[in-house]
């Protein structure tokens, strides 16, 4: 196994390729609603896929912070392939802490060298995005652990070539008892099912698949009921860093483009750069989109510092940043199209590309829905009577 360098060195010359890769087929995939199959090419080529894997199994040995970097890069060209980035890291982060060793030196080496990428699937048809409950039980038989498992939407479920699942943990009774386990593509029978026709994210081709197969036991990931624990202390945590970087990145890209047509000389033509309304519009979506950055670094330190995350203070943090994210980068790009109006706001082949950052962000909302986390918030603000701050 081979250690690379450090990935502060040359981070940011891998995401600029595969930005680059992204922005130049985002408006095809988007328009005919498939995946950005050229953008994973450059993100296998790059070694970002194993950017979460430890230096000693080959991988980049990054962290939080260096994920939210690329994510928010990677959001400036296209948000759905930073989505896919960001939940493959998400799976590859929780593979190399809960992962057991057999399973950790077969995968981890494999992730790093691109020939892994990993989906989530933890949607489950009744339950929704409920993660704590899984309709479909794990089974052990005679030949390993039996999963019969269909999934409502999985990102890039038609192109992984692994995916982390959670499953009623086997033998458990009570719905809560849910557990994590891995299964390779080679290892399932897998049928995709109905149309990936949404309103935006149409490059993450989240489609509906129907996995059946066994699989070793070793491929258990913390435990007959380990998801719990493993949801609160990293999964959790880490799909909010990632997801409210993605988003933030996409309202940043949304602004920065606005701000070079604005300043362009065809821009000043049809564009009163010294109009009042324009000049706060602008002002309005920089607030909102500096809160994010703030809300999303301070929510980063928590997260890196370790201790209990479970804590009610930081939950309600790790939410709040979910939610403040989805409803604040979504409301800086609307600000932004009326700030420009239909020419450049509205139109599909603007250069500015809102239309499509709109559609895409108004998913955020719904990608792990908002109301399941103020419902959950708004019980721990009854716990926390004395709103205990997260130190900074
Ligand atoms: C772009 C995109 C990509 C995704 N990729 C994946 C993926 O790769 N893998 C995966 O497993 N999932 C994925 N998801 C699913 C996502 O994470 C959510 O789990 C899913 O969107 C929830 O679906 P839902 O809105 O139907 O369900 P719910 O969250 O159940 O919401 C349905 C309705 O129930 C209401 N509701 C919410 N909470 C409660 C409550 N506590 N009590 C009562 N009612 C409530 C809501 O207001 C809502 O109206 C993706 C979603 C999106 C948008």
């Amino acid at each position: 196994m081979t250690a690379v360098a450090a990935p502060s060195l040359d981070l940011s010359a891998r995401v600029a390729r595969v930005a680059a890769v992204a922005l130049e087929h985002a408006r095809r995939t988007d328009d005919e609603a498939v995946f950005q199959v050229e953008a994973l090419a450059e993100l296998r080529a790059s070694g970002l896929l194993g950017l979460l894997v430890p230096v000693a199994h080959g991988g980049l040995g990054g962290g939080p912070a260096d994920l939210i970097d690329c994510a928010e890069s990677l959001a400036r060209a296209d948000l759905s392939v930073a989505l896919i980035f960001a939940m493959h890291c998400q799976q590859v982060a929780v593979l190399a802490r809960y992962g057991g060793e057999e399973l950790r030196d077969t995968l981890l080496p494999r992730i790093a060298a691109g020939e892994r990428y990993l989906a989530s699937v933890t949607t489950a048809p009744g339950s929704g995005g409920h993660l704590l409950s899984a309709a479909a039980p794990l089974r052990e038989t005679g030949d390993g652990l039996l999963i019969e498992r269909f999934a409502p939407i999985v990102t890039g479920g038609a192109h992984a070539d692994g995916f982390l699942l959670t499953m009623g943990s086997p033998g458990g009774s009570a719905p809560g008892q849910v557990c994590l386990v891995y299964a390779d593509r080679a290892q399932l029978l897998i049928t995709e099912s109905g149309q990936w026709q949404p309103m935006g994210m149409r490059a993450s081709h989240s489609v509906a698949l129907r996995l059946t197969g066994t699989v070793p036991g070793h491929q258990l990931i913390g435990g007959p009921h380990g998801f719990r624990e493993i949801s609160l202390a990293l999964f959790s945590p880490l799909a909010h860093l990632g997801w409210a970087a993605c988003w933030l990145g996409a309202a940043a890209g949304a602004l920065s483009r606005v701000a070079a047509l604005v300043r362009s000389p065809a821009g000043r033509q049809r564009i009163d750069h010294r109009s009042e309304l324009l000049l706060t519009r602008l002002a309005r979506a920089r607030h909102r989109i500096d809160a994010v950055h703030a809300l999303l670094r301070h929510a980063q330190h928590t997260v890196e510092r370790g201790g209990d995350l479970s804590a009610a203070p930081v939950q309600m943090l790790l939410n709040g940043l979910k939610v403040t994210a989805a409803e604040s980068c979504r409301q800086a790009v609307e600000e932004l199209i009326d700030a420009v109006g239909l020419r450049h706001g509205y139109f599909k082949d603007s250069a500015t590309y809102l239309e499509r950052v709109l559609r895409d962000l108004r998913s955020a909302a719904l990608n792990y829905h908002n109301d399941r986390l103020d419902l959950a918030d708004g019980r721990l603000v009854l716990l926390d009577r004395s709103v205990t701050h997260v130190a900074g």
